[in-house]
């Protein structure tokens, strides 16, 4: 029985008993012969790629040597202590450097003995310096020249039972031939022939033991297909069952109020790409389907506009609609630019936040359970159990990313009929990990913004020509304009931070003294009302310059602001420079943004500031964002186990991505229940695997 093997504890193995398999199942998660089959090499050695360390060129490109190690010791204080080992081939010399696991590897390294060491090599004192190299023992025996060498991870506890790469291989060895008959299909026929796969017993022979490079990558293509495949297909089975078992209201008609609206008070031409939303939602909300919506698009592109006119084609309906922000300010914002046109059009907007007093909560509850109130505006106070609505048919969240997957939950249930959901964000998401990501929400995005936009000038400026910009920002002021100076606030360095900011902040007030000038300050530290008090007087004008954190990040609308100038930019993550430069360039004027950095720059760090001086792009920013971050950051962790991938990797295998949908939708539109023969494997290991996993169908 196939089933029975391949379930098999993985203590019976040959070469592993109770003892590692216990350490097997807690370090590892290795349970049965079918986890150890999946537990695949990161790395593989190629003999015939080693050099030797003259051959050495470019600094932080990865090499591969062969060396043996004379000498190692322990360096520095008892709190900065790190490990340094010599090392050398007929050629020259090379330093070993470890700033952790120091007595693991100092007990497990054997001097005079033939290693190959694979790591990235820098200059430092005139000699290659290798970072926390890895290290594998030469085997002459094992291995011939040109064979491609399994690497695995493993650890210090995995390692003292004899774990370590080279004995999770010989597990490998041991278990191949036991089972390598009896895998499970896991696709059908036709994919595996329209790909031209290898058999799944190849791809599991050439992942562990590649015969060559090209059957390794066609095993390594086969696995992250199916990695992405089934990823989507469950994901995209779920956004199915959904729709099926979950009626929306149906918006049927375009009445008075939208009409009214759009061709008497919107005061211009929607553009295209706005036009083009506005159709995708209709056509979700007029045929009864419940509508569960990303709405993408750059700061400024006009995603307000869009939501007010799908808040009046839920109240030309007869449905009652909510807009919800993630901040007091937000809030604030959205209600006083949508209060007039409702005034207009005679209709009933309140708002509602934590700052609202009883006696007038009271109120809003009535009018809102009455009917009497069209559209409801606020932040997470709209989540109160208190707060319920006589028929609500649409809820807007603006800012997605500040809301958690619970609280959307949590407006589901404001009806018995769930909600038409829109959820607007202004954070790019790269296509391939809303593809992936958001498989269960329908993407539109807005990929134009209004006309005559100029776009905002970005320049890089060291720390040395403060003087310059300071220069800058006193001919924007002449010119009657407004300016921001940013400093960033990481938790972990938050006292050094404050001091930063505090310092920045008293040679602002120097250089633009009173009565000519005046100087706002807003951080996280604040008082609310001190925070609301300097706000607004940037807001209205009466101060020039806001110094602040990135508290002002989230959609603060000043048109007259000009000039974004970001100080230690290079701390900054990509997307967060992108939003904080939105907030600059929403009037007629040029507008600028100057990032300041000192002369030291990491990779990255110059990769970021080159990326934002080069373009003004969301998306194309969004994808290089994902290239140095990875997925699980841009998401954050709390729901990166979804992208918890083994090989593929959303940022490079992004065509492999868009295929895999692909076929994922021509299955399903052939086989939506997944019943047909050809579909018999490809169901069971569905269901397998979701045994594995969480289940992620609640995601919106
Ligand atoms: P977002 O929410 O996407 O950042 P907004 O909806 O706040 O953008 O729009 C930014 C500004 O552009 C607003 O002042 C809005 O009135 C204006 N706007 C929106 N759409 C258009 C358009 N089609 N033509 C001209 N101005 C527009
Ligand atoms: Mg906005």
């Amino acid at each position: 029985m196939q089933h029975d093997i391949l379930n098999t504890s993985i203590d019976y193995l040959k070469g592993v008993g109770p003892k590692r398999g216990e350490v097997l199942k807690s370090e590892l998660g290795i349970y049965t012969y079918l986890d150890l089959l999946h537990y695949f090499p990161f790395r593989y050695i190629d003999r015939s790629s080693t050099i030797k360390v003259n051959q050495i060129q470019v600094p932080n490109t990865a090499v591969q040597l062969s060396v043996v190690i004379y000498d190692i010791e322990e360096l520095g204080p008892p709190r900065r202590k790190r490990l340094v080992a010599h090392a050398r081939d007929e050629t020259g010399d090379v330093v070993l450097v470890w700033f952790k696991g120091i007595k693991w590897i100092k007990s497990s390294v054997e001097i005079g003995k033939k290693y190959v060491l694979y790591g990235k090599a820098n200059e430092y004192n005139n000699m290659w310096n290798f970072n926390h190299p890895e290290l594998e023992l030469e085997d002459k025996n094992k291995n011939k020249m040109g064979e491609l060498q399994p690497i695995y991870h493993s650890g210090e506890k995995l390692t003292k039972f004899g774990l370590h790469s080279r004995g999770i291989e010989n597990l490998q060895r041991n278990l191949l031939p036991l089972v390598l008959g009896y895998l499970n299909q896991t696709l059908s026929p036709e994919l595996e022939k329209i790909n031209a796969f290898l058999s799944n017993k190849e791809t599991f022979k050439n992942i562990h033991f590649p015969q060559n490079s090209s059957l390794l990558k066609k095993a390594i293509l086969r696995l992250k297909y199916e990695e992405l495949f089934f990823l989507q297909l469950s994901m995209t089975r779920q956004k199915i069952t959904t729709r099926r078992k979950v009626e929306g209201f149906k918006f049927e008609i375009v009445g008075q109020y939208f009409n009214d609206f759009y061709h008497h008070h919107l005061g211009f031409e929607l553009t295209n790409a706005q036009k083009k939303v506005i159709k995708e939602f209709r056509k979700d909300l007029g045929l009864g389907k419940h509508m569960n919506r990303l709405l993408q698009g750059d700061v400024g592109s006009g995603k307000t506009i869009v939501a007010i006119l799908t808040i009046l084609l839920a109240i030309d309906n007869g449905f009652q609609a909510c807009l919800m922000a993630p901040t007091e300010i937000l809030a604030n914002q959205h209600y006083d630019s949508i209060q007039p046109y409702f005034q207009k059009l005679g209709l009933k907007v309140s708002l509602l936040s934590g700052s609202v007093k009883k006696k007038d909560r009271v109120v809003i509850h009535e009018d809102l359970e009455s009917g009497e109130l069209n559209l409801l505006v606020g932040t997470h106070a709209l989540l109160e159990d208190k707060v319920k609505f006589q028929n609500l048919g649409l809820a807007v969240i603006d800012e997605q990313h500040r809301f958690g997957v619970a609280q959307r939950a949590k407006l589901w249930k404001k009806n018995s009929c769930p909600p038409h959901i829109l959820v607007m964000t202004a954070t790019p998401i790269p296509r391939t990990l809303a593809m992936t990501f958001y498989g269960d929400l329908d993407v539109s995005v807005i990929d134009e913004l209004p006309p005559g936009r100029k776009s905002i000038k970005t320049v890089h400026r060291f720390d040395s020509s403060r003087l310059k910009v300071f220069q800058f920002i006193e001919d924007e002021i002449k010119l009657g304009r407004q300016v921001y100076i940013v400093y960033p606030l990481i938790e972990e360095s938050e006292k050094m931070d404050y001091k930063d900011l505090m310092d920045g902040y008293e040679s602002v007030v120097r250089r633009f003294p009173l009565p000519d000038y005046t100087v706002s300050i807003v951080h996280g530290k604040m008082k609310p009302n001190d925070k609301e008090f300097e706000m607004e007087r940037f807001v209205s004008g009466k101060s020039q310059i806001m110094v602040a954190t990135t508290v002002i990040e989230v959609g603060v609308n000043v048109p007259n602001a000009s000039l974004m100038v970001i100080e230690s930019a290079e701390r900054f993550g990509l997307s967060q420079l992108h939003q904080l430069r939105g907030r600059v360039g929403r009037g007629a004027d040029q507008s600028y943004c100057i990032l300041m950095t000192g002369f030291k720059l990491s990779e990255d760090g110059k990769t970021r500031i080159e990326t934002m001086v080069r373009t003004n792009d969301g998306f194309e920013i969004a994808e290089q964002d994902l290239r140095l971050r990875g997925p699980g950051d841009i998401m954050g962790t709390q729901q990166s186990g979804v992208l918890d991938f083994k090989l593929a990797d959303l940022a490079k295998d992004a065509q492999l991505v868009q295929l895999t949908k692909q076929h994922v939708d021509e299955l399903l539109i052939r086989d939506p229940d997944l019943v047909l023969k050809e579909s018999f494997f490809i169901r069971k290991e569905l269901i397998r695997q979701s045994k594995l996993k969480p289940n992620w169908s609640n995601i919106s």
